[in-house]
């Protein structure tokens, strides 16, 4: 489980039982507490510098670009290649006003290790953005701010019926496990949003960028990076995922 969700996770365990069972026998909650820092100092001071031998970057967050929550980065899912993040940075030097929340991105290590349940998100090309919003109450722009505390699950048409029907497809949905989790004073900016994904979509860098279709046609969005992901991966009407070449 804990490969699963922080790919260093796993092992870091192992070493640390191992090393607590043959050689200090502590009680339980020692052991914890010693998984914790050690794998503490391996997220924080490591493994930044090592996932550049494997052509990954930990995100630079800034006043512009932030992960949805403390956990993106305490659990590793914010690594990409430099050429992403230059695709990102350069959209928001292109668009001065607009912020960026990143979700799950990818692990550092290794080509292929999939990060679940992002079936793609696995060579460090690939991430997935928030939408831009506006205060309901004010119609000011809420910069850097998303309603999904968790990111996923905020979906734009709640009532809409799935275009996947979920008793076929039970990956497409699975993050409205999320929605009960989400403030409710934040409304979707079609404009804003559209201006981001245009953005991201010109740049020659950008392979595809998923977004459900009925929010292609209401944002009137016609590049051909621009496509509906299939019915195997979760639904896009709470993010975008973008993916370069
Ligand atoms: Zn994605």
């Amino acid at each position: 489980m804990l490969s699963i969700l922080t790919q260093i996770g796993g092992i870091l365990y192992i070493i640390n039982r191992f090393i607590w069972n043959k050689y200090i026998n502590k009680r339980r909650w020692q052991r914890s507490i010693s998984f914790i820092a050690i794998y503490s100092i391996f997220t924080f001071l490591i493994t930044p510098p090592l996932a550049s031998l494997f052509g990954r970057t930990k995100i630079q967050n800034s006043a512009r670009l932030k992960p949805v929550n403390f956990i993106t980065v305490f659990f590793n899912r914010n690594y990409v290649t430099p050429e992403l993040e230059g695709v990102i940075n350069q959209c928001l030097k292109e668009n001065k006003d607009l912020h960026l929340v990143y979700f799950d991105a990818c692990f550092p290590f290794f080509d292929g290790f999939p990060l679940i349940p992002h079936l793609s998100h696995n060579d460090g090309k690939k991430i997935d953005l928030g939408f831009q919003y506006d205060f309901i109450d004010s119609d000011q722009y809420a910069a850097g701010k998303v309603p999904g505390i968790f990111g996923y699950g905020a979906f734009v048409e709640l009532k809409r019926e799935p275009v996947c029907p979920s008793t076929n497809y039970p990956l497409y949905s699975i993050t409205s496990i999320f929605s009960p989790f989400q403030r409710k004073d934040l409304q979707f900016s079609e404009s804003k949003t559209k201006k981001l994904i245009e953005t991201l979509a010109n740049h020659p860098k950008t392979e595809k960028i998923f977004i459900e279709p009925f929010l292609k046609e209401t944002m009137n969005l016609t590049s051909s990076k621009i496509r509906f992901h299939g019915c195997h991966a979760v639904r896009h009407d709470d993010h975008i995922h973008l993916q370069i070449r």
